[in-house]
């Protein structure tokens, strides 16, 4: 049984056995600024991370701040950011972006959930993972690895990603917030998967209460 008692022991468990971090994770750790970990975060919707952090690797070469993005038309930049999913949208989305973080910021990405919802392109799970990994606050960005995994392991009973979200604000304890995206997306990568998991080698298998060998069918993904 996974619980509030025992999930930061948990954490600990699976941080020791993990040892691949998320694009965003390696990205701050490289101290890019808030602005490209924004511009990652939604290159990196409905794209395999890998993908992703190579192709805002090669963007960030010449793309620093948002007046860099206005360098490029709306259809080089999606050139530049191909093959990502969306690439045509996200070019859009980007431009208007740098030019909205131009007009009402100064250039800088806010810190405020309420204005980032109001920028283009960015939802509430791309919110948190800014506001969590750079700029440092108490957030829960809860993707599909994150919604699934809780789920499997009955900590929350949810249908959505945002109600995760709100059920995990209230049994988590805020220590932790800011780990679940790095740790869970890395699990649910590798050990966890949404097809086929790994149970047999997943260093939690006693306690989850996920129906693991028991049928290939698998209930959430
Ligand atoms: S035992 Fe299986 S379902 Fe449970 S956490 Fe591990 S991999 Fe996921």
């Amino acid at each position: 049984m996974i619980n509030e008692k025992n999930i930061e022991k948990i954490f600990g468990t699976l941080e020791k056995y993990l040892e691949e971090k998320s694009m965003i994770q390696k990205f701050v750790d490289e101290n890019f600024n808030p602005f490209q970990i924004l511009v990652a975060t939604i290159l990196s919707a409905r794209t395999k991370d890998e993908q992703s952090e190579k192709i805002s690797r090669k963007l960030f070469q010449k793309v620093k701040e948002p007046r860099d993005l206005l360098n490029f038309s709306e259809m080089e930049l999606a050139n530049e950011i191909y093959p990502v999913g969306f690439y045509r949208t996200k070019a859009r989305n980007l431009i208007k972006l740098a030019k909205v973080l131009l007009e009402r910021y100064n250039g800088k990405v806010p810190e405020k959930m309420e204005e980032l919802l109001e920028l283009p392109g960015v939802g509430r799970k791309t919110a948190n993972i800014v506001l969590a990994y750079a700029f440092n606050k108490p957030a829960i960005a809860v993707d599909t690895h994150v919604h699934r995994i809780f789920n499997r392991w009955k900590f929350v009973k949810t249908k959505r990603p945002e109600e995760t979200e709100e059920e995990l604000r209230k049994k988590l304890p805020k220590r932790l917030w800011r780990k679940v995206n790095n740790l869970l997306v890395n699990f649910g990568k590798n050990i966890c998967k949404p097809i086929n998991p790994l149970c047999r080698e997943c260093p939690i298998n006693s306690i989850c209460p996920f129906p693991k060998h028991k049928d290939k069918k698998i209930l959430l993904q």
